[in-house]
Parts: C-alpha cells; structure tokens; sequence
C-alpha cells in the first residue's frame, strides 16, 4: 500500500484505530469496518483456516505479479527501440521478466513507424492469461484441496448443481474460491450478468439439462438432490454511490431487488412449464466488495427470499471475534435463528430446510476466513475498492481463472443478447484503459463438448461471430486501435485449457 492509497483508505474509514497485524507479522495501526477489537490486540478469529489463506495469499501474489510486470516491462522494451540490437534486447527482456516471447515481427517493423505498444500490451494480457491457465492446476493444487464447501459437503446439504450468477464485475470474479469458499468444479457453474440480471431462458434449458441427468440415473444419489441457483448482488461500504453496482447505477436497493426479481422469475418459469413444485432452491446473496464481507438472504420453509431478511458477516465476525470454536459456531447458529424468528417486516413463513441451513452455515463460518484475509493482506479493506480489472472476458468462462478484479465477465451466446453487459464492461475500460492511451483486450472464449461431433469447430465459429460483432458495436475504439480481440476454446470438461484460435493470434502480431 503506498502512501496514497494508505492516506485514501484511511479516510474513507468510519470506525476508531485497531492494530492489525499485516502479512510480515508487523502490526501497524489501520482503521476499518470489519473488526473493531481494542489497540494492541491482533485479528484471529477461532473459526479462520488461517493455512487455507496463506495458501489462497501465495496464489493472488504470484497471478497479480504476472500481470504488474507487464507495464513495466512494455516501458523497458519501448526504451530500447532505436537501439541497434533491438528485437533481440525485447525479446530478452519479454523471455526472463514475462516468461514468454513475444511476436518477433511487430519489433522489426518499429524502425518505420513505431512500436506498437498498444497491440503489445494487449498481447501480453492474453498470453499471461494463458500462462496461469496453463499453470492453474500446479499453483491452484494446495487450495483446492482445503476449501471446505467442496462436492461432497454440497451433497450433502441437498445440492447436485450450483449455479452462481454473479454481477459481470471484475470484483466478484475470484468469488467462489474465495468469498464463498465453494470448489470450483463441474458441478458448480458460474455464468456473470451485468447487475446479476441473467437470462431465465439460458438458465431454464441450464436446470433442464441436469434434470434429465438426475431423472435418468445418470448422477448418483439423484433422487435426493436438487439444484441450487445462487444470485449475487455487490454494493460498496464506503462508497454506497460510487462503487456499487454500475450496472444499477450505485443503487444498492436496486442491485438487490432486481437479483431477487430474477430468482423469483426463474422459479415461477419452471413451476408454470414443469409443474409446481419443480422449481430448484434459490438463495441470494449480497457481497460487500470493499471487505468481501457477505449479506446471506435467509430462505424460508416455502424456499421463498425477502430483500430484508438476512444476516451479515460482519456482524458476526466481530460479535464472535475471541470466543472459542465451538461457542463461536453456536452463536453463528443462535443469529441465523433469531433472524428467521424475528425478522420483522422482512419474516417469512417458517424456517428453511436443513439442507439450505447448513449450507447457509456453512457459507457464513466460511466468510469469516476471507474477512480476515482480507483484513490480514489486504489491510481490512481493498486498497483499490473500484474497477481494476485486467481484460474483458466475454462468452463462457475460463473455469481455471478465478481472482477478485482480474477481468470483467460478460457471460453471452451471442453479442445480441449479451449487448447490455458488454457496453457496461466497455464503459469501465473507457475509465481504467482508454483515457490512459491503453487499448481495451477482450478475450471470446467459449467450451465445446468432444462427445459432440465437430462441437469445436462450432465453439470456433461462435467465438468469430461473437468477436465480429463486438468489433461492428465499438467502431470508434477499433478505428483507433483501443479493441483488441482475440478468441480461445476450452474442452468442457477435458485437457484443452483456453487454447488460443491460431489465425487471431496471428491477426494481433
Ligand atoms: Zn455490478
């Protein structure tokens, strides 16, 4: 944290001075909302995997540095152009400081007419992209294997599929693994929307596919198992009208209905096409991105949300901060019943089922590990509490990516349909990337199936089509540079990891 960004965050705090040991064991007094313990003490909650954030820690540290070198190596690279051994002394540079060699032609034609930093930076985003795809499954190994709310447990609270539609928001796109602590995995799903308004129609045929993989034996245990959609909202603690959610202009209240809105709608379209009763547990949920702090909306016995009924993370870090284990996780449970019990004017009609409270449970105990992560490495509060991200990601995700602020989401089939998204994405980058001369690198990437012939070729064609016309509806930005495209394929559940279409690489040389 440098000494502006130390100067914004403590201003922006609303609460007295704590000291806060930070990741060398230093304690150094800091002021923020999530933990309000007396001077002199340190932030250790009972419930915390302290070794699972280290491990999480040492995974942000190595992907965010991958990408901070990038600039400054473009800087070096841009010194040198004139120099007699030019491309050699780049690619040098690009070999040891990126791990990767960049295209040799765009250097020996810099003598004519310049280098071309622009496609250069777009093309280190993509390749870094790569390489921490490529290195996912080393770097992501100590994680995976510790992050508690995995296939097994979601099983076991009744749940064969999760479905997470987050907001496309670079701040909530490390969100399973982190925020929820949910495995990412085949059987979890994670499709972004602008302000979490997804599609009830992709998210229909979505809950309709596993259906007939659970009603035809094809998934174990499926008699007992449902289907869990999860919708999230974001809002900002500090700057409730500023860094909220830009796709409901800062309105929390909006975010939060609207998300509400569409998980009812999804459950009123598959009770009226397949019968009441058929409709999948719904749950929403709201994430304070300044703290990844998490507001859980507490279903009641008719499975049914209110905006006004829930629980905060926060609260309960602080009011079980110092108490044991097994009290704290007591009177976790004591604050989920007293919610139901008395939620006022926000009350529902019983309480929830048993599966959907241990998972609620479960999700809440989870978050105390990631408010104090973020209060241990990141000072209690994000030193950048806005947009920061990297890239765009537009189509599916890339399942192996997964870090808070890294790209934008914008979960689409086609350009059409995914219009509204990509403008609010485009709109951030206009801030982040184009006022700054930087152009703005959109990765098209979508999954094909290798069970289903020529499903690879097809998954090539959409991503063209998809980068065509994302190129017809920012003509200005291409004119001038500012949109640099490129498309890659995934196997939906085999080795061919974000493999980049050969002919668009060739085309950002
Ligand atoms: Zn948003």
């Amino acid at each position: 944290m440098n000494t502006r960004q130390r100067m914004q965050a403590l201003r922006r705090s609303s609460v007295g001075p704590i000291d806060v040991a930070n990741e060398s064991g230093i304690a150094e007094v800091l002021e923020h909302p999530a933990c309000v313990i007396s001077s002199g003490q340190i932030c250790e909650h009972s419930l915390v995997d302290r070794d699972l954030n280290r491990l999480l820690f040492d995974y942000e540290r190595t992907v965010r540095s991958r990408f901070t070198r990038i600039v400054e190596v473009l800087k070096r690279i841009s010194m040198h152009q004139h120099d007699k051994d030019f491309t050699e002394r780049a690619q040098q540079l690009a070999h040891e400081q990126l791990g990767f060699d960049l295209p040799s032609k765009m250097f020996e034609d810099a003598w004519v007419c310049g280098l071309d930093l622009s496609a250069l930076h777009s093309h280190c985003i993509f390749s870094v992209l790569k390489s921490c795809v490529d290195n996912a499954r080393t770097e992501q190994a100590g994680w995976r294997q510790r992050i508690p709310l995995d296939e097994n447990f979601l099983r076991s609270c009744g749940y064969h599929t999760v479905d997470i539609s987050p907001c496309s928001d670079g701040r909530l796109q490390g969100m399973s693994p982190y925020v929820l602590r949910i495995l990412p995995g085949p059987n979890v799903q994670v499709k972004a929307y602008a302000g979490a308004l997804f599609d009830i129609e992709a998210d229909v045929c979505d809950w309709a596919q596993r259906e007939v993989e659970r009603l035809s034996g094809a998934m174990v245990d499926g008699e007992r198992l449902d289907y869990l959609k999860i919708a999230v909202y974001h809002f900002s603690s500090s700057s409730h009208n500023g860094d909220g959610c830009a796709a409901h202009g800062s309105n929390d209240r909006q975010a939060t209905e609207a998300a509400l809105g569409r998980l009812d709608e999804l459950r009123e379209a598959i009770d009226r096409s397949f019968g009441i009763g058929a409709a999948p547990d719904v749950l929403l949920i709201g994430v304070d991105t300044d703290l990844d702090a998490l507001r859980i909306h507490l279903p009641d016995a008719y499975g049914d949300v209110n905006s006004h009924r829930y629980i905060e993370t926060v609260k309960i870090y602080r009011e079980t901060l110092g108490l044991s284990a097994e009290v704290a996780r007591a009177r976790v449970a004591e604050i989920i019943a007293d919610v139901e019990n008395t939620g006022g004017w926000g009350q529902g009609q019983g309480r929830m089922n048993d599966g959907m409270r241990r998972l609620v449970s479960a999700l809440a105990e989870a978050n105390l590990s990631q408010i104090e992560y973020v209060i241990k490495h990141h000072t209690g509060r994000y030193a950048t509490i806005g947009h920061d991200e990297e890239c765009i990601v537009a189509g599916d995700a890339v399942r192996s990516l997964k870090l808070r602020n890294l790209f934008y989401f914008a979960h689409l089939d086609t350009i059409e349909e995914g219009a509204p998204d990509m403008d609010v994405g485009i709109d951030i980058f206009a801030k982040l990337n184009v006022a700054h001369g930087l152009p703005v690198p959109v990765l098209v990437h979508f999954e094909y199936d290798a069970r289903i012939p020529e499903s690879r070729a097809r998954a090539v064609e959409r991503g063209r089509r998809v980068r065509d016309a994302i190129e017809a509806r920012y003509p200005d930005l291409v004119a001038k540079g500012l949109l640099n495209c490129a498309i890659a394929v995934s196997e939906r559940a085999g080795d061919e990891r974000c493999d980049f279409v050969a002919d668009e690489v060739a085309a950002n040389h």
